[in-house]
């Protein structure tokens, strides 16, 4: 039996089958989800849409209320829910915290004062034109498992402002705290706009594939939002995808290392390098190249990865078993290369024996294209780090790939850098800092890092239909 239970319709329901969702550390049981019927996927569709309805004609003010009104549970129970996010996902207290507070607290209040307003395009004697964004309907929010509670609630604050109604899906990897979510908001949102449904590795087609649902908000890797893609044609449902990344960290010869190494490493290994906007690859100029090594190496020396439980710990593990024999693959790899004076590694590679998916930060030097750790998105915590000495070739490099989701430049000549993130071909390029994502600034991916936008007025457009209203005056 499940402590947890589905939102659907305003009412928390069980379902008849539970799954059991894996504690990372450990490889223990660390709760059992609803293992959602089709009869239960119908019902949260259909009470979604018929909360459509009437949400559909709230006004921006009562959007942002019963925003805040999200925003104060999350805040008011941080505590219940960051110890939840550690236990299912693995990440340490500090950074459950900060997913909690953060991203879905502070990132839900913050939120609620992006709207949307219609706009007048033409109003003289003969003519009133005004624009307007209709919302879509019903949305399948389809969420993955690094970032569960942040991530879902840019999706359901989208959903809110916008006058769309919701069912959410979060990972079968991390359901609870986004079903504990649902069970403390339940009271504070009118019922049927906000659904929450668990279940395995079926369910996610199954909700994108409904054809009571009118657009798919879809953040994963980018084979399965091929798929989603793919089975959205068939109703020219809209879709939204926030995919993979293999994101390049350009260091030039005149940073200042004893300033910047540390949010390097950061930017790298943050979730244990679990993030889609981690910085996968470093290309360091040869000048720097032996320093910059050296500090990334000492750094993931001194860090202290271990089960979320201790609170010392700075990093816990892989999320789960298949990620976790991938990521190990890329490293038997590197490791096979290696042997053959093809790359070394610097920092971690140790393998862990013990229960739990821990690796240590792995950097590995003197590498290059051609392989899987540069080539693929491993999404794990290890890092290779390239030697380049020509700007223009170095580039070429970083844009040699499918993804496209965020890159960055690091250089203490500010618009040097600002000029070499510009030519990234990435949705987002950062100077001196890698990532920095806000409620306020458009999130995109580029090439096969993603379609459409999220955050940011532009975000809110991709939950509705553009409408012209076009007056004659004359009578
Ligand atoms: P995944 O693609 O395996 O799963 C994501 C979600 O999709 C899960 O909820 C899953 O149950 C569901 N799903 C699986 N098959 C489906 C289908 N056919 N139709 C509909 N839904 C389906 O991704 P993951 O392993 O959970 O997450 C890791 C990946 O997500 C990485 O590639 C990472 O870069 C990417 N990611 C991207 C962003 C971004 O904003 N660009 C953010 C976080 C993670």
């Amino acid at each position: 039996m499940s402590d947890f239970k589905m939102l659907i319709g305003g009412n928390l329901v069980a379902a008849e089958q539970t799954f059991e969702v894996i504690n990372p550390a450990d490889e223990s049981v660390a709760g059992y989800a609803p293992e959602a019927s089709d009869a239960n996927l119908d019902a949260a569709v259909s009470c979604a849409k018929q909360a459509f309805l009437t949400w559909r004609y709230s006004s921006n003010e009562e959007r942002g209320k019963v925003l805040k009104a999200i925003a104060k549970v999350i805040k008011d129970n941080a505590v219940e829910l960051s110890e939840l996010l550690s236990l299912e996902q693995g990440k340490s207290q500090s950074q459950a915290q900060r997913e909690v507070q953060q991203m879905a607290g502070d990132g839900a209040a913050a939120r609620a004062a992006i709207t949307l307003e219609p706009e007048v395009l033409q109003d003289d004697e003969q003519f009133r034109v005004e624009l307007h964004h209709r919302p879509l309907g019903v949305v399948a929010a389809i969420v993955p498992w690094n970032f569960p509670l942040g991530i879902a609630i840019g999706k359901l604050a989208t959903a809110i402002m916008t006058g769309c109604t919701v069912v959410l899906k979060p990972s079968p990897f991390t359901p609870l705290t986004t079903l504990k979510l649902g069970e403390l908001i339940k009271d504070v949102v009118p019922k049927g706009v906000i659904n929450i449904i668990s279940g395995s590795d079926s369910l996610g087609p199954k909700l994108s594939g409904h054809p009571d649902i009118a657009k798919i908000s879809f953040t994963g890797s980018t084979e399965t939002g091929k798929r989603v893609m793919q089975g959205a044609a068939a109703d020219l449902k809209r879709v939204t995808l926030e995919l993979g990344g293999n994101d390049a960290a350009i260091v030039l010869q005149d940073i200042d290392l004893q300033k910047m190494a540390y949010p390097l490493f950061l930017g790298a290994f943050i979730n244990s390098g679990q993030t889609c906007v981690a910085i996968k690859r470093i290309y360091a100029h040869e000048a720097i190249y032996d320093d910059l090594v050296n500090a990334l190496a000492f750094i993931a020396s001194q860090v202290k990865v271990g089960p979320a439980s201790d609170p010392e710990s700075q990093l816990g593990p892989v999320q789960n078993r298949m990620q976790y024999d991938k990521v190990m693959s890329v490293l038997a790899e590197v490791k096979a290369n290696a042997e053959k004076g093809e790359g070394r590694i610097v920092a971690g590679g140790e393998t862990h024996t013990g229960k739990g998916f821990f690796l240590k930060p792995t950097i590995v030097a003197d590498v290059k294209e051609g392989c899987r750790l540069v080539d693929e998105e491993t999404f794990g915590p290890i890092l290779p780090i390239i030697r380049f000495s020509d700007v223009e070739e170095v580039i070429q490099r970083a844009n040699s790939t499918s993804y496209g989701l965020g890159g960055s430049v690091w250089s203490s000549d500010v618009t040097k850098a600002a000029e070499i993130a510009s030519r990234l071909e990435s949705g987002s390029a950062w100077v001196n800092q890698h990532p920095n994502l806000t409620p306020f600034v458009p999130f995109a991916g580029a090439k096969h890092s993603g379609m459409g936008v999220e955050s940011h007025q532009m975000g809110l457009k991709e939950y509705c239909q553009v409408q012209v209203v076009n007056i004659a005056k004359s009578a």
